[in-house]
C-alpha cells in the first residue's frame, strides 16, 4: 500500500498534477503547487462542491472574504490562546515532533500487531477462519487490544486540557523512540501555536501583527450580519466559502494530506437554538451522500464520531476516506453552538442577533459547520482513481479512472496521421467543442501511445479522425475505462460527452 502511495505521488508530478513548491530550489516543506492538470481537477472539485452547496440550496449563499482579518478576531475565536499543538524535541536528533502524533502512531502499532496475527491465522485456517471469535479468544491478540485500549484512554484524558506532563510520561512509559536517532532522550512537552503571523503597515506609522487565517470559517462569522441583512436571509440559512487557509504544521507528511498552505470549502449553517441537534444528522447524511455520489464505493467511507469535543461544540464527526495509508479525515462536521457569534459580539461590542419575525424574538443563532479540505479531497480522488492494469498483450497500462465530471481533460482529438486533411478536420472538431469542454489536440506518436498519455491523466474520451471521417462525418470514439471503440457522428459528439461530464 505504501508503494502504491509512492507511485501516486510520482504520477502526480510526472503528469502535471502536483509539484513540490519552489521545485528548482529543492522545495519548501509541506507546500505544493498544482500543475496544468492538477488545477483543472481541483477547479472541478470546487465546482462540484459549490454547485451542490450553493446552487442547489435556495437558502445557502456564498462569499469570498479576505485572508487578512482584524487580529482581534483570532483572540475572540480562541485561536490565539488555544490553537496549539503539543510538541516534544529529541535531544540527540534535534528533531521536533508532535507528542500527540507520536502517541497515536504507538496506538496504531498495537492495531498493526493485531492485524498481523489475524492475517497469520487467516492463512492457517483458510475458509474456516472466524475473525470475531479469534479476536475474542486468542491470548496474544487480547493482550495487544487491552494495551491499545488502555493507552487510548490514557491519551484521550491527557489531551483534555491538555496535560503536557502526562503526555511526556506516556511517551516515556511506552518507550517511544525518536524515528531518526532511535533514542528516548526527550525534552518536556510544550505548546506551539499553529498560526502564521506577519506585519501589516509600515513601521513608522506603527505596524500591526496580523495572522494568515488558519480556517475560512471566521470570515463567514464576521460577515454573518452583512449577509443576513443584505440578502434578507431567514433562519435556517447557510453561508459558504472556498479559500486558502494556513497552518504551521509541524508534522508535515503524506504529501498533500497535511500542508502548511491549503484550501478549505466551508459552510456555516445558522439555525434556531435548540434545533441544532436535528440539523446535525441531516448535514452528516447530506455530506456523506455528496462524497458517495462520486461512485468510489460506500465501503471506502466511514464516520468517525468524536467523543472528545472542543469546548464550544456539542456534536462533531469526521467523514473518513480509505487512503492507501488507512482511513483518514477528509471532512469535519461540527455543531459549534453559538460560540463564535457570541464571542464576536463580546469582543466587537456589536449585537449579532437575529430577529425572528414569526416569534418576535431575538437570539444568537446556533451553527452547524461542514468543513472539507480541497487538497485532501483531491488526494482521495487521486488515490481511488489510480489503476495499473495488465493488458492482454502483457503490457501494463496506468489509467486514472477519474469520475468524468472531475477529469481535467474531457476529450482528446487525434488525427490518425499528420496529413491528408486529417489534422484540419480534428482542429475543426475541437473548435466546435472547446467552449464547452476542456479538449486536447494530439498528433504526436502512434495512436496507442497517445491513448496511454490520455489514460494517464484520466481523459474519459478520445476521438480519432481517419480518412473515412472526411467522407462519412464519423469518428472513432474510444472509452477510457473499457477501451471499447465506437463509430459515432461528429455532430453527436457534444451531446454524448455532455451527458457524462457535466457536474
Ligand atoms: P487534522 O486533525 O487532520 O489536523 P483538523 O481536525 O485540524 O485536521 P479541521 O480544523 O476540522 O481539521 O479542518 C477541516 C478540514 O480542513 C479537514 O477535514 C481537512 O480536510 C482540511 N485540513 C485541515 N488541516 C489541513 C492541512 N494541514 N492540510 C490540508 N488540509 C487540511
Amino acid at each position: 500500500q505504501e508503494d502504491v502511495f509512492k507511485k501516486i505521488v510520482s504520477h502526480c508530478k510526472e503528469y502535471g498534477f502536483v509539484f513540490p513548491s519552489s521545485d528548482i530550489y529543492d522545495g519548501l516543506g509541506a507546500v505544493y503547487d498544482y500543475g496544468q492538470n492538477g488545477v483543472e481537477l481541483k477547479n472541478n472539485i470546487k465546482e462540484y462542491w459549490w454547485k451542490s452547496m450553493v446552487l442547489l440550496h435556495e437558502n445557502i449563499v456564498g462569499i469570498d472574504s479576505a485572508i487578512f482579518m482584524h487580529p482581534t478576531i483570532w483572540k475572540a475565536s480562541g485561536h490565539v490562546d488555544a490553537f496549539n499543538d503539543p510538541l516534544i524535541d529529541n535531544r540527540d536528533s534535534k528533531k521536533r515532533y508532535r507528542a500527540d502524533v507520536l502517541i497515536e502512531d504507538q496506538i496504531a502499532k498495537y492495531d498493526e500487531k493485531v492485524q498481523k496475527e489475524v492475517a497469520k491465522a487467516r492463512k492457517r485456517f483458510g475458509e474456516a477462519f472466524d475473525e470475531a471469535k479469534f479476536l475474542e479468544t486468542n491470548e496474544r491478540v487480547k493482550e495487544h487490544i487491552a494495551k491499545r485500549d488502555a493507552l487510548h484512554e490514557r491519551y484521550a484524558k491527557a489531551m483534555q486540557g491538555p496535560d503536557l506532563a502526562e503526555l511526556k510520561q506516556i511517551i516515556l512509559d511506552e518507550e517511544i523512540v525518536c524515528p531518526i536517532s532511535g533514542t528516548r532522550n526527550w525534552t518536556d512537552v510544550r505548546q506551539f501555536n499553529l498560526m502564521f503571523s506577519t506585519e501589516m503597515g509600515a513601521s513608522a506609522e506603527g505596524s500591526m501583527k496580523v495572522y494568515l487565517r488558519p480556517e475560512t470559517a471566521q470570515g463567514i462569522f464576521v460577515n454573518y450580519l452583512n449577509v443576513q441583512k443584505t440578502g434578507r436571509m431567514k433562519i435556517p440559512f447557510g453561508i459558504a466559502q472556498i479559500g486558502k487557509a494556513f497552518r504551521n504544521e509541524i508534522v508535515a507528511r503524506q504529501f498533500i494530506f497535511r500542508m502548511r498552505e491549503f484550501e478549505q470549502m466551508e459552510m456555516q449553517f445558522f439555525v434556531t437554538p435548540g434545533t441544532e441537534l436535528e440539523w446535525f444528522p441531516k448535514w452528516k447524511q447530506t455530506r456523506m451522500a455528496w462524497h458517495q455520489a462520486l461512485g468510489f464505493g460506500a465501503e471506502n467511507y466511514r464516520f468517525h464520531d468524536h467523543d472528545k469535543l472542543a469546548h464550544y461544540a456539542n456534536a462533531a464527526t469526521d467523514i473518513e476516506f480509505k487512503m492507501p495509508f488507512g482511513f483518514k479525515e477528509v471532512e469535519g462536521i461540527h455543531s459549534r453552538t453559538n460560540f463564535d457569534l457570541s464571542q464576536h459580539e463580546k469582543f466587537s461590542g456589536k449585537s449579532i442577533k437575529y430577529f425572528d419575525p414569526q416569534t418576535n424574538e431575538s437570539y444568537t443563532p446556533y451553527v452547524i459547520e461542514t468543513s472539507i479540505g480541497v487538497d485532501r479531497m483531491f488526494l482521495s480522488v487521486m488515490c481511488h482513481s489510480y489503476c495499473e492494469e495488465k493488458l492482454e498483450n502483457g503490457e501494463t497500462r496506468v489509467v486514472l479512472k477519474l469520475p468524468a465530471a472531475l477529469a481535467p481533460v474531457k476529450l482528446a482529438v487525434m488525427p490518425l496521421v499528420k496529413k491528408d486533411g486529417l489534422p484540419e478536420k480534428a482542429r475543426e472538431i475541437i473548435n466546435n467543442l472547446k467552449f464547452h469542454f476542456n479538449c486536447q489536440y494530439d498528433e504526436k506518436d502512434s495512436i496507442g501511445k497517445r491513448y496511454r498519455r490520455q489514460d494517464a491523466i484520466g481523459t474519459p474520451y478520445c476521438v480519432t479522425v481517419d480518412h473515412d471521417s472526411l467522407n462519412d462525418g464519423k469518428v472513432t470514439l474510444r472509452f477510457r475505462d473499457t477501451m471499447e471503440q465506437e463509430r459515432v457522428n461528429i455532430s453527436d459528439l457534444a451531446s454524448i460527452i455532455e451527458d457524462k461530464v457535466s457536474i
